[in-house]
């Protein structure tokens, strides 16, 4: 039978894994790290002394791919939300606080509801965002939009922001439209706001990983590929520190890595090279009560506090600026916001910064345009990976869907 080998255990290749396994393909996973999860993973911060995540992930309940993935490993239960699609926020310039109550259905009618829409805004302003629809593919939301106003600085700038990682006038307008038109755009049953509490590890790849092998496929953890073997049209084997493994005719690879990585390993393959940085603060407290699990905020720093029973923690998106600033400075500045938008009143706590560098790549016209479709002038070698051209920005649910494709083409493709 044809085996399939699957580089990279982050979730697009764990969901590639999956599909596949329970198609009764015999799966190998090969990750370079000692844990699987790649972008999205848990680990135990020893200052903190908890198991935290690499960043915190925010799912929306339209993620149909994501949440199949998750049902599908019996994992469903482990990412929770509210019952309706609610954003609290907090503008720190003015004070001032309102949450978006956005109705379940696709017609918005909220937005006639003075209560429900982002103050200061008119439910015609909202018309504005309908100039995605014909945006194309090269155009930046900054193209589109003019990029200011009440509703531009309150809603589409922290949304954008958040979902493509991007400043969010030169991001891609496409990308925007992409996300738009699976969330705002198709009622609030859909963006309800959906996270791990219990942490990205145990929702999203422990249980990956045991379905995979319960369905006979296997994980090979500190295995980094070197270099593919080709002939013509056939990848031959796949090279490992000290290791080759020789490829059957029939066998096929999903190369799930990063797009660098990928790049280093395809001959002439285009990848999107800019990315961007996330930076996550998290601060060991007991929540007060009142708190919600997730807050945006306006006018800060900090752009979104998630709330987990023992900790606050901070998202900062498009965050290069802040690279350079000294830990113990960044903390502080943040702690200040936190303390605010929480109305806490005492010293900040044991605190924890991550800035992942490399968060995603950037979601701008230009690099939209290098993203390599799965298939491959190799008959037997697939891509996937949240850089693929999905259609969608780098997000949880773009990796399992760039998973889920390049296992059909394997599943649709009849070995030589
Ligand atoms: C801080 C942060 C916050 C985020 N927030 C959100 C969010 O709120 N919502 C959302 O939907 N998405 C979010 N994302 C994006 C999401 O995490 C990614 O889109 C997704 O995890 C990408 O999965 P992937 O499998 O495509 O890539 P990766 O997770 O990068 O997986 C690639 C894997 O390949 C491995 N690898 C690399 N080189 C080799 C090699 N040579 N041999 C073998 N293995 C190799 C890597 O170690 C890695 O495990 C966030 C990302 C970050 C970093």
């Amino acid at each position: 039978m044809r085996a399939v080998h699957i580089i990279g255990a982050g979730l697009a290749g764990l969901s590639a894994a999956v599909r596949l396994a329970s198609s009764g393909i015999p799966v190998t996973v090969y990750e370079a790290a000692n844990q699987a999860g790649g972008r999205c993973r848990s680990y135990h911060d020893p200052i903190l002394d908890m198991t935290i995540d690499n960043g915190n992930h925010l799912l929306l309940s339209g993620n149909q791919a994501a949440l199949s993935y998750l049902e599908k490993i019996g994992a469903l239960d482990r990412v929770t939300g509210p019952s309706k699609a609610e954003f609290p926020f907090v503008d720190l310039a003015s004070g001032e606080r309102w949450t978006l109550r956005p109705n379940d259905g696709r017609l918005p009618w909220w937005l006639f509801a003075r209560q429900r829409r982002v103050p200061g805004t008119r439910s015609l302003d909202y018309l504005v965002l309908l100039r995605f629809l014909w945006a194309g593919p090269h155009k930046a939301i900054g193209d589109v939009l003019d990029c200011k106003g009440t509703l531009y600085e309150r809603l589409i700038d922290p949304f954008f922001r958040a979902v493509l990682n991007t400043e969010p006038q030169k991001a891609s307008a496409a990308l925007a439209w992409a996300v738009l038109r699976e969330s705002l755009a198709a009622g609030g049953r859909n963006y309800r706001p959906l996270v791990a509490q219990g942490g990205l590890s145990s929702a999203f790849v422990e249980p990956a990983l045991r379905f995979v092998e319960t369905h006979g496929g296997a994980l090979a953890l500190s295995q980094r590929l070197r270099a593919l073997a080709f002939d013509d049209d056939h990848i031959t084997a796949l090279d490992f520190a000290g290791a080759s493994v020789p490829l059957a005719k029939e066998d096929a690879v999903i190369l799930a890595v990063p797009p660098a990585v990928a790049a280093s390993l395809v001959p002439e393959l285009i990848t999107p090279v800019e990315s961007r940085t996330i930076v996550n603060a998290h601060f060991r407290i007991p929540v007060p009560a009142g708190v919600a699990p997730i807050t945006g905020v306006i006018n800060g720093e900090i752009e979104w506090l998630f709330a987990f029973p023992d900790r606050l923690s901070v998202t900062i998106s498009a965050a290069d600026r802040l690279l350079e600033t000294p830990r113990e400075e960044l903390a502080s500045r943040i702690w200040e916001e936190v303390a605010e938008v929480a109305d806490i009143v005492s010293p900040m706590p044991p605190w924890q910064i991550i800035r992942e560098r490399r968060a995603t790549f950037a979601a701008l016209p230009q690099e939209d345009a290098k993203r390599p479709s799965a298939h491959t002038r190799w008959r037997n070698l697939v891509l996937a990976g949240d850089w693929t051209a999905t259609g969608l920005p780098a997000t949880i649910e773009g990796a399992v869907r760039s998973g889920n494709r390049a296992a059909e083409l394997i599943l649709n493709t009849s070995a030589p």
